[in-house]
């Protein structure tokens, strides 16, 4: 048990203890927490408000550089922060890597943006005014983030949020603190005011809670499922805060029968099986054209077949164990559900490797209907199936038709038919001959219906969540 919170800035012990586990080994136990108590939180905000006016002050420049030393610093330990990052959640070393240089990106890109938080001015109506439009901190944001990206999330809600001038409450998933606590450690190295960046650990019902309910935290960004997310706007909403919510996803990836076929299949494997299937942006429905769809699932199940599952610190290791027990038995859960609803072509057992873990088989259910519970329900999980299609207005159909709206693909030779789709599928996010997964830092992330609330995340966009906008009308009056 170690002092987990960060809070004001101190390294603080808390109330209780939890602790997190390797999925692929349970018998690694990473280490033990405390959750923050009512007083050490209610302390973080104290000292985050005060932060806040504090660092509001500090010029664009100085901000600019401590961001991009935090990014710098991250890139620089991306392969040590990777392996503790891959033996909480479980994905493959070189991912766990990637995410950590991604956190890094993430910084060192909104310390450049710093220096371009530019307003408006323009002419006013009435002659001889003038008008300027200005953004302005909003004060202290609470950041809650999920187990799936474990820096990557919280780095791409920090960043943006400190760069704008506003002070930070972060509560993590409780399953994957490690990660959190060493992006903390650097960020708290850094000249930045006491307060202004918090860790606060806990569970979503207390901790998470108090983010919601607590007047002087002003506005929310959370990623998480839809459940939590409705829960949470309803606790917040009495206190109007602004709310920035990315959620579940249901993401279609579109293979036409003018399709190459091996980037099909190498989109598909890769949309659905890495991460394990735990990404925001898996590919669960793969929605093939008649024409091609024997091809198509002959391949894919090749390809599948040779993925090797494994520890995630291991050589070699594609796809890692599920990130957790629950997450596990709602695998096994849809897979049993899927046997009822489709085809088992490939997969659906656990596993058993050299550690005792969360291991199962990519699977791969074939002839599914869109209307069935594996593809009406996120699974985040190693699981996709394959639904056929007559053509691209008929994919469309069933593309759309889900409560989600995420990212999707498609996979074509033709212009035409990808303009087609881009301009007539309702997701956030839509990719042409790549993998719905796997996306830029620099340009704005998003979905519609279920999956999103609020502004965009990331690139630019960020600031319209991260600020307030001041219009001021001025008359400067005659020399
Ligand atoms: P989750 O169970 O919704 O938890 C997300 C966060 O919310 C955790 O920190 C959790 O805390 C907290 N929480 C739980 N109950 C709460 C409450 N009543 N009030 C406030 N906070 C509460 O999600 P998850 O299982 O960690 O992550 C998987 C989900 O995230 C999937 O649905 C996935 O699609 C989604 N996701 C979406 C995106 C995107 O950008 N759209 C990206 C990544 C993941 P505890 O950990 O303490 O329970």
């Amino acid at each position: 048990m170690k002092s987990s919170n960060y809070i004001a800035g101190q390294w603080v012990e808390g109330t209780g203890s939890f602790n997190n586990i390797n999925p692929s080994d349970t018998s690694d136990q990473i280490d033990s927490y405390t959750s923050a108590t009512a007083e050490q939180f209610e302390q973080a905000v104290q000292a985050a408000i005060k932060a806040q006016k504090e660092w509001e002050k500090v010029g664009i420049e100085k901000k600019s550089q401590i961001l991009i030393k935090i990014g710098d610093e991250l890139i620089a330990k991306s392969k040590e922060l990777g392996e503790l990052l891959s033996r909480e959640e479980g994905k493959p070393l070189a991912e766990g890597i990637g995410e950590v240089a991604r956190a890094g990106q993430q910084f060192q890109y909104y310390g450049s943006e710093c220096l371009r938080l530019y307003g408006e001015r323009i002419p006013s109506t009435r002659p001889g005014f003038q008008v300027e439009i200005s953004r302005e901190p909003l004060g202290v944001i609470g950041i809650i983030s999920p187990w799936n990206f474990p820096i990557a999330i919280p780095a791409w809600k920090a960043a943006p949020a400190m760069m704008c001038g506003n002070a930070v409450i972060l509560k993590p998933a409780s399953l994957t603190p490690a990660s959190a606590i060493e992006l903390t450690k650097i960020i708290a190295k850094q000249d930045i005011p006491d307060g202004l960046f918090n860790l606060v650990l806990g569970s979503g019902g207390d901790i998470g809670n108090k983010i919601a309910t607590h007047k002087d935290i002003v506005a929310i960004s959370f990623t998480g499922s839809v459940d939590v997310g409705r829960k949470l706007y309803q606790d917040a909403s009495p206190f109007l805060k602004k709310m920035q919510m990315e959620m579940g996803s249901k993401n279609p990836l579109v293979v036409m029968e003018d399709a190459d076929l091996k980037t099909a299949i190498a989109c598909a494997a890769n949309g659905a099986y890495g991460g394990t299937g735990q990404k925001c942006t898996a590919s669960s429905r793969l929605i093939v054209h008649e024409n091609l769809y024997d091809d198509f699932v002959k391949g894919l199940i090749d390809n599948i077949k040779n993925l090797k599952v494994g520890h995630a610190l291991d050589e070699g290791t594609q796809m890692g164990p599920a990130s957790n027990e629950a997450q596990y038995e709602s695998n096994l859960n849809y897979v049993e559900i899927g046997k009822g609803e489709a085809k088992l072509a490939y997969g659906g057992n656990p596993m058993n490797m050299r550690t005792a873990g969360y291991y199962m088989e990519p699977t791969l259910f074939i002839d599914g209907d869109n209307k069935s519970r594996i593809n009406q329900e996120e699974m985040f999980g190693p699981i996709a199936c394959v639904i056929p299609t007559k053509n691209l207005d008929h994919a469309l159909e069933i593309a759309n038709d889900t409560d989600f709206g995420l990212s999707s693909g498609i996979i074509t030779q033709s212009l035409a038919k990808a303009e087609y789709f881009k301009q007539n599928i309702k997701t956030g996010v839509a990719t042409v001959n790549l993998p719905t997964a796997g996306l830029d830092y620099h340009v704005p992330f998003g979905g519609r219906k279920a999956s999103s609330f609020g502004p965009r995340e990331q690139g630019t966009y960020a600031r319209d969540f991260y600020t307030q906008v001041k219009t001021s009308y001025i008359n400067s009056g005659s020399i």
